[in-house]
């Protein structure tokens, strides 16, 4: 299987090969084809299995149907939401997608607690595709009015495990409250708890399980 088999756009191949990835990993071979065709997914796998670009790579080619050239920032608010349980893995996805996506028009960007408001707020404002973000900050984002979120077609929920470890239960509620209803989502998890078969239950809907 090739990365090229997907029917992935040509500015997403070039990312790849730019990243020296020749075969897609098991995560990303199931993974891909089900995100493409807009399905919700909850997907077992541990990091380092490639899962990130497993989630991220779709999405650009998702996104990329719609993608505006435009430098009005209005015409780039936020479609997909990467949530993340902490600022380091946060970082990590937001790098990968920016690489995934450097050759399109498609934006993004990080935002998590500890740091400044302020750039990140300029950034909110240039007008981004795509937002990393940890839970807590991404709602005083909220609070503050710098994001909108009515626009938000696919969510991400990254370690959702480790999320629900660390007590952003009530946070994610309180996102997914804010999103369109109407909308895709992926759940990711390394461990198939109660607590996760629960929480996939009350937020996906028909998800396709992918296991590696
Ligand atoms: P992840 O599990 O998403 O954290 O990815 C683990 C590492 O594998 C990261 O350093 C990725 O850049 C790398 N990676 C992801 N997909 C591929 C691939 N298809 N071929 C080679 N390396 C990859």
């Amino acid at each position: 299987v090739k990365f090229a088999d997907f029917g992935l756009s040509p500015d997403i191949l070039r990312a790849l090969t730019d990243q020296g990835y020749v075969h897609p990993t098991p995560i990303q071979e199931q993974a891909i084809p089900v995100v493409l065709q807009g399905r919700d997914v909850m997907g077992a796998a541990q990091t380092g299995t490639g899962k990130t670009a497993g989630f991220s790579l779709p999405i650009i080619q998702l996104l990329l149907a719609h993608a505006n050239t435009s430098a009005s920032p209005a015409r780039h608010p936020v479609r997909a939401l990467i949530l993340t349980p902490t600022r380091e893995l946060a970082d990590q996805v937001a790098e990968n997608v920016k690489a995934y996506s450097r050759h399109t028009p498609l934006r993004s960007t990080v935002v998590f607690g500890g740091m400044d408001m302020a750039p990140q707020v300029a950034a909110l404002r240039s007008g981004v595709e795509i937002v990393i973000a940890t839970p807590g900050r991404l709602l005083d984002h909220v609070q503050q009015k710098t994001i909108n979120l009515s626009q938000t077609q696919i969510l991400v929920m990254d370690e959702a495990d480790r999320m629900l470890d660390m007590g952003f239960l009530p946070d994610l509620q309180r996102i997914i409250n804010l999103l369109p209803k109407k909308r895709q989502n992926l759940m990711f998890s390394a461990t198939f708890s109660q607590e996760i078969k629960k929480l996939a239950a009350s937020f996906l809907t028909n998800p396709q399980t992918i296991e590696v």
